[in-house]
Order: structure tokens, then sequence, then C-alpha cells
């Protein structure tokens, strides 16, 4: 049986992005507004978030948020869209208020004011040393954001399907018509019907073996467009994030670093000072982890092996419990080691996805080099890309990116719901989803965890940190294979009640997709920009390359790539040293 339903908006996912949108669209009234999210709203990875969200608030010293765009666009070496950063750092102070207004418990000075910290690449006076930017809450940042944001939803009525899992956007004539959704407590499928839809639905991280991101981090919304014929933008830029747990990949905030941790080789040297004169360890993420793989290359790792030390030891325990105890918590369970004491050991872990949906600054989707509005379709959070962290995301960034951009979403959506009509539903709407589950649960024999592993291995080694020629054309190889042992794929539970496998396998697929598309544009692009790093073309190629990557699904398999321009406003790219 197919359940139908109808609203004005829907919104899938209940992470930050989602549910800032959700708030903003249901606050004014008079649009009725799902949220439908394949976990519970509160268990969405932005719970993970623990660093902090940036904005110039200036409470413990000089900041403006000019300083703020100026570091986001260096950050981005030059590929994030000036327009929308400017308009980000600009809302971003307004948007910590109102978060702390709806009674987010941000982390105090002493005087009361909302506390800050320093963060990698935040800067004063357009890169003359480390500024403290980065809004707290010890480091459960994103936990507090997502609570105060579903109560807020609660309190404004917002409905949540908890636990549907999206596995279809439906399209009518003129854009968006609904989507389908998979009910993961019974395995019956619903229709939403609806005016518009924004894809909240996070990274995808899970493409790699070594990654911070939680397991449902497996890019559905991304997948589910790109299949529906919307491009992606610069899917070849993925942020390996320096400190993750060596071996696990669980973050280790840089926060840290921001409080003053050091990295240290095997011969306990501040190797970040040969790397990056000023900024040090809190220099971008993209440069700080070229540095610990080549420090490792070299011999330097810690005992010769492939990691080095994150050594906070002298902070003293009372900041540590104090300012960082979940991380202290992590150390102590994973590790069974008290960073009080001793160093971490970490490596680089694979975080966070630059690329996604392309959107404008209001969220709507954008299928071209023109900008071209899909009707009703929006994006909001890491699975779209405005663009403001072009080719490299400064930490603190993303969350501010959610509320900021979520919340344009859910009142530009609002007052496109207001004016338009319910489309009409295709009479076959579902009938894709039908056939795909029916597919997936039919006899297959290839072992979908076989599948995964060797995806996520390929991805590691030759679409990591360090990427080139012969490397990704194997990658390549290798994808087209898995993609064909795919259609093979077996689902082992063949019922119908929480059928979590059915739903990993799926997810599977999707990050098939995901990964192809990036080794496609990785390969495509021969220059070296933020987290592209092409060992065969080692320079930033700005005559060529100062320009976004739109990937579109072909009937034959393949990826076509298109381009878009840069937006550039007052920062003409310039060599970055930090
Ligand atoms: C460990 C960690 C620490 C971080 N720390 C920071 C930090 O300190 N500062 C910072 O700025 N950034 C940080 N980041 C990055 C930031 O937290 C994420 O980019 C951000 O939280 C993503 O938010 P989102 O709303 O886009 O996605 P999420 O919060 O992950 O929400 C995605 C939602 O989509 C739903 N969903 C997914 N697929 C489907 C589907 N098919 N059907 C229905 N629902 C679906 C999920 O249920 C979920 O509710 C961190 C990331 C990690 C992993």
């Amino acid at each position: 049986m197919i359940h139908m339903h109808v609203y004005d908006a829907l919104v899938v996912g209940g992470g930050g992005a989602g549910l800032a949108a959700a708030l903003h669209l249901t606050r004014g009234g008079g649009v009725r507004a799902a949220v439908v999210s394949k976990l519970y709203p509160t268990r969405s990875h932005t719970g993970a978030a623990q660093g902090g969200i940036g904005a110039a608030l200036g409470n413990l010293e000089e900041d403006s948020p000019e300083w703020h765009a100026f570091d986001t666009v260096k950050g981005s070496d030059y590929l994030g869209d000036q327009d929308a950063i400017e308009l980000m750092c600009a809302e971003a102070p307004e948007v910590i208020i109102e978060l702390e207004h709806m009674g987010l418990p941000f982390s105090r000075t002493d005087d009361g004011r909302i506390a800050q910290r320093r963060f990698g690449g935040h800067t004063h006076h357009f890169g003359q040393g480390p500024v403290r930017r980065s809004c707290y809450a010890a480091d459960r940042t994103g936990h507090m954001i997502l609570q105060t944001l579903y109560q807020q939803c609660i309190k404004h009525q917002v409905t949540f399907y908890d636990e549907f899992q999206v596995l279809d956007l439906v399209l009518g004539e003129s854009g968006v018509a609904g989507v389908v959704a998979y009910e993961i407590r019974t395995g019956e499928l619903h229709v939403f019907r609806a005016k518009a839809v924004l894809f909240a639905t996070g990274g995808f991280g899970r493409m790699f073996s070594v990654s911070s991101n939680a397991y449902a981090f497996t890019g559905d919304g991304p997948a589910i467009c790109w299949r529906r014929g919307v491009p992606l933008e610069d899917l070849e830029f993925f942020q390996f994030h320096p400190t993750g747990i060596y071996k696990l990949g669980i973050l280790i905030t840089e926060g840290v670093r921001g409080e003053g941790g050091i990295l240290l080789n095997r011969d306990g040297e501040r190797f970040m000072e040969r790397y990056a004169p000023t900024m040090k360890d809190l220099a971008s993420r993209d440069v700080v982890s070229r540095a610990i793989y080549l420090e490792v290359r070299e011999g330097r790792g810690i005992e010769g092996k492939d990691f080095v030390h994150l050594d906070a030891t002298h902070l003293g325990r009372e900041v540590i419990e104090q300012k960082l105890p979940d991380i202290a918590d992590f150390c102590r369970t994973y590790l069974g080691l008290d960073p009080a004491q001793r160093p971490i050991p970490i490596q680089p872990t694979a975080h966070y996805a630059m690329g996604g949906i392309p959107t404008d600054v209001d969220g709507r989707v954008v299928v071209d080099e023109r900008n071209t509005v899909l009707p009703g379709l929006y994006a909001a959070g890491e699975c779209a890309c405005v663009s403001v962290h072009g080719a490299n995301r400064l930490g603190t960034n993303s969350l501010l990116d959610l509320v900021v951009f979520g919340r344009r979403a859910g009142r530009h959506m609002a007052e496109y719901c207001r004016a338009a009509e319910l489309p009409p539903l295709p009479g076959d709407a579902a009938e894709p989803t039908v056939a795909t589950v029916q597919r997936l649960l039919e006899k297959g024999d290839e072992p979908a965890a076989r599948i995964r592993e060797e995806m996520q291995h390929t991805m590691m080694d030759f679409v990591g940190v360090f990427r080139e020629d012969a490397g990704l054309r194997s990658a390549t190889a290798k994808l087209r294979e898995l993609a064909d042992r795919y259609a093979r794929v077996r689902v082992q539970d063949k019922g119908k009640w929480f059928n979590t496998d059915l739903m990993e396998v799926w997810e599977l697929g999707a990050l098939l997709d995901i990964a192809r598309v990036t080794t496609a544009c990785a390969l495509n692009r021969t220059e070296s920009r933020g987290a592209q790093s092409r060992e065969d073309h080692p320079k930033r190629d700005d005559q060529n390359w100062l320009k976004h990557t739109l990937a579109y699904w072909r009937e034959d398999g393949e990826v076509e790539i298109r381009y878009k321009p840069v937006v550039v406003t007052k920062w003409q790219p310039k060599e970055r040293v930090y």
C-alpha cells in the first residue's frame, strides 16, 4: 500500500540546516510544512559538531565581518563566490544573537558575553594573525544548536516524519511535485506531494575508509537530485580534517589547537612552523593535512608510522576539562589516554563536502551556468553548494552556513508557497521507487559489505589528500567495476519491519554514484586548489581553472562536465600563504 500526503513545503532532513529552514518556513504562519528525516532529528550529524560557529562579534578583541569574509575567500582558495560569502559573514552576528535569544547556552566570557575562541584560518586585519571568532558551547556547539532549533520547531508546530527515508524526488512538468519515502518501521512507501522541497541531507564522508562522519552521511540528497538531472557542483573538493583519532577517524576538534594545542612529529618538532610561519598550527585545514602527510612520507611520523601527535598537555587539566570535556572523554574512551598527560595520536580524516547541489543565496537550486532555477527545489547545509566554501572550508563556517542559508531558504520557500499552486502529481510517481526496492530485494549474490569496503579504500588511496592522473584513472575503473557488482548486490533481510539492511544497501548505491562523480571531477581538474591536491599539477591555475565544476548525469553512465564562473567582488586571487 502506498500512503499519500499533501503539504505546501517539505524539508528532507532534520539536521541544523533542515530545522533552521523548517522553523523559518512556518514561523510566519500560513504554510503547511513537514520535515521528513531518516534519523530522529536530534541524532543528526550537526549534533556531533564540536568546535564552534563563526561570527565576527568581536567580544574579546576587535573583529569585523569584512575580515571574516576575506578569511573565507582566502580559505576557499578563491573558489568561493564572494557575494555569497560577504552576505554570510554580514548576517553571522545576527543569527548568533537570534540563537542566543532562542535559548542556546553559549559558553561565556567573564563579563557574561558569548565566549569566542581561535580557529584555523580566522584572522584579524586580513591575515595579520589569529583572532577569536568561534562562538562555542564548550565542545558541544552543534548539539546545542540542534536541540535549540528542534525545540523551536516543536513550538511552531512543524510536523515531523521521523525515520522516513526519502528515496526519490518527483518532478512534474514545471518543477517539483514531491518526494517518495520509505517508512523504516513498516517498510511501506509514502508519496508526499508539495509545492516546494528542500534537501538538507548532510554530507557523504562515508565514501572514505577513514572519516569523522556519522554512518548516515551517505549523500542521499545529492544522489537523488543527480539521478533526476540536477548537476552537482565542485564535488572534487572534499575536506580532510587534520586531526582524526589515529585509525578510527573520530574527530578531535580544531578547538584543541584553537585553545593552544600543537602538532608534533617524531622528533618532537612543532613542524607547522615550517609550513605556515604566521598561523602555524592554525593554518587552514588543507594546508595542515598536507603537512601531516608530508611529514609521514618523509619518515617523521611517530614511531615511523602514519600518524603524528596533537599535544595539549601544556594547557593544563582545568582548561581541558572546562573547554574540551567531550574531547577528553573521547580520548579516555577510545584511546585509554588522558590528554592532560599524554599527546593524542592523530591522522587526517575525511570530514566535509565543499561541493553539492548548486543553489543561489536563497537556497533555490540552480541547474546550469546561467543559474536557471528549478522551480520549487531548494537545498541547504552540507549537501548544498552556495558556494561559500569554494575549494576549502574554514572551521566554524559550516554551522554558520546551516543557520544563515537554512533561514534564508526557509523564508524564501514560505513566500514561494504562498504564491504557487500545488502542481499535479504524475500518475506513476512512486513507480520508480517500487521498482528499485523490488530489484534490491530480489536474489543477488554480491555482498554489500565487500563493495563498500573496496569503494572506501579506493577513495582513500586514490581520491584522498593527494591525487594524480594514474591513481584517479584506476579509481575510475575500480568504481565502474563496483557499480557493475552493485547491480547484483545481495540484501539479506527480506522483511518489512525495520529493514535497515535494505536501506544501507540503497545508501551504498548513493555513495557509489557520488564517489564516481567525485573521481571524475578530480581527474578533470588539472590543477591544485584548496582540498584538491594534484601531485602531477601542483600549482593553482587561475587562468584555466578559476571556475566551478558542474557534473551532470548522462544516460550512458558517464559524467558530463560543464563549468560556471566564480563570482569575484572585492578580492582578486592572490598567492595563499599562512
Ligand atoms: C564530528 C564533526 C564535527 C564538526 N564540527 C564542526 C564545528 O565545530 N563547526 C562547524 O562549523 N562545522 C562542524 N562540522 C561540520 C558540520 O557539523 C556539518 O557540516 C553540519 O552539521 C551538517 O549539517 P546538515 O544539516 O547539513 O546535515 P545533518 O545535521 O547531518 O542532517 C542531515 C539530516 O538529513 C537526514 N537525511 C539524510 N538522508 C536522508 C534521506 N534519504 N531521507 C530522509 N532524511 C535524510 C538525516 O536524518 C539528518 O536529519 C563537524 C562535522 C563533524 C562530522
